[in-house]
């Protein structure tokens, strides 16, 4: 991939870009908003896409909301859209699970660490699973913890669970990478719905999903299968469900080496950087993963009309 083209006020290359695609695909916070903040123009530009007869396709790596939150969020936010036009890491991690890992009949669980996003898609794909936002894991260690887990004491370590998948926990704790441990140890097989290193907040960096995961990958010197971008294991899944061409879409992002990584190991026909979220130029200019094209902000695509 060489240097990316710079698009903002470029009337007819933006022009020339648009028309190579019919499938968008978007990441969420930090292309359309940060937090709660709406950018200006996102509305009117998807607005224009969809006019154009664009398939928009919102692909977000947040595994605390189901697709369902995210329906609601955008809606909140004045973005009219389909739960099937919504693809998070917490739906992608429950599909793999349900539809393509081939589990024993009785090694079906999963052991979550997360929040409620996993929980519910889980239950939509009628998965097992313990552990996520249960109270009884929000506790210290206890010297019986310890022994009963040694022993492999059923009553602390589920034998049904052949599954360990770990999102963004805001209740992570000892315990819970302890047990995640243990039935990695056993057998489970190891998931994470996405390895964001960071979260950014307010302006600055939070723990990402990849930080609830880190200290598991230390441990245990083994990597997770993850679910979310640039996992193309969320591109199959969502080929699966749109059957577009790859060379007509094309996958909008702030984050070079997920977003953008993501589109371009896709095999996608374009990939476009917008500058509102984590990525600098540089990032975009220089470093591994160069978009086609990038903008200051998204709402720069309006200017091609
Ligand atoms: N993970 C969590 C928990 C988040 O809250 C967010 C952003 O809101 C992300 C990941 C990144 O989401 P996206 O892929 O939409 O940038
Ligand atoms: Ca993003």
């Amino acid at each position: 991939q060489g240097a990316p083209r710079y698009l903002t006020g470029d009337k007819a290359g933006l022009k020339e870009f648009l028309d190579k695609f019919d499938v968008f695909l978007f990441d969420c916070d930090g292309v359309l908003w940060s937090g709660d903040h709406l950018f200006p123009g996102t509305v009117e530009t998807l607005e224009l896409l969809r006019k154009n007869g664009k398939q928009v396709v919102f692909v977000t790596n947040n595994s605390t909301k189901s697709r369902a939150d995210y329906r609601k969020k955008l809606e909140g936010l004045g973005i009219p859209s389909t739960v099937e036009e919504i693809f998070s890491s917490s739906y992608s991690s429950s599909i793999y699970i349900s539809r393509i890992l081939k589990l024993p009949e009785n090694k079906r669980k999963v052991y979550v660490i997360g929040e409620t996003g996993i929980e519910q898609e889980l239950q939509s794909e009628n998965v097992p699973f313990i552990g996520g936002t249960d109270p009884a894991y929000r506790r210290d260690v206890t010297p019986e913890d310890y022994k009963k887990i040694a022993a492999g004491d059923e009553s602390i370590l589920d034998p049904e669970v052949g599954v360990v998948l770990v999102g963004l926990d805001f209740h992570m704790n000892y315990l819970k990478i302890a047990l995640a441990y243990h039935y990695i140890k056993r057998g489970a097989v190891f998931l994470a719905t996405n390895i964001d290193s960071t979260l950014p907040n307010s302006g600055t960096l939070f723990p990402g999903a990849g930080s609830m995961s880190a200290p598991l990958i230390m441990m245990l010197n083994k990597e997770p299968v993850a679910l979310g971008k640039p996992s193309q294991a969320m591109m199959d899944a969502i080929e699966g469900k749109f059957q577009f061409d790859r060379s007509r879409a094309c996958m909008v992002g702030d984050r070079a080496n997920t977003d953008i990584r993501f589109g371009l190991e896709g095999k996608l026909g374009g990939t476009l950087g917008v500058l509102t979220g984590v990525s600098s130029k540089e990032d975009f200019v220089s470093g591994d993963s160069k978009p086609h094209v990038y903008l200051d902000k998204l709402s720069d695509l309006l200017e091609s009309e």
